[in-house]
């Protein structure tokens, strides 16, 4: 899937591993199959944006703790960028970890009420063997990722 390739590569040019985090998380919005937005988290440095999506979105947890989850930083972009969010775009959130690895980045229950408050539906996330599933089939990109992995 284009849109997943896309997200991979992306994610792999802005992928820089440091000592404090340990997992690399990063969400794309497309309209059709064209980049709109793209965003990583941060669990090291609290962002006022964050926190006014908690209020916003009545998140207390992310009032609480307002550190930009990937999906929460892209939601955030998108209606800086856009005033609203067209329900047509599509979402990729993956997960890379130290070493390079992806790993499942299934929305948490948070991100998934914001994604679903803000009418976004139509989301892929990696799984922890590395493919895709857009939460009923899994998505196979084995071939595209492992070359990457081992830049
Ligand atoms: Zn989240």
């Amino acid at each position: 899937m284009k849109i997943i390739t896309k997200t991979i590569r992306k994610a792999y040019n802005h992928w820089s591993p440091c000592k404090e985090i340990r997992c690399y998380h990063f969400a794309a919005a497309f309209n059709g199959t064209k980049l709109i937005s793209f965003t990583q988290n941060n669990p090291i440095k609290t962002h006022a944006g964050a926190y006014r999506i908690g209020e916003n979105f009545n998140l207390p947890k992310y009032k609480e703790h307002p550190f930009y989850h990937a999906e929460s930083h892209l939601v955030s972009q998108l209606l800086d960028r856009y005033n609203s969010i067209d329900p047509n775009w599509s979402i990729v959130v993956m997960r890379i970890n130290r070493r390079g690895l992806i790993l499942g980045s299934k929305p948490c229950e948070n991100c998934n009420k914001l994604l679903s408050a803000v009418g976004l539906n139509d989301i892929y996330y990696s799984t922890d063997d590395g493919n895709f599933s857009d939460g009923y089939s899994l998505i196979q990109v084995e071939e595209l990722t492992m070359p990457m992995i081992m830049v």
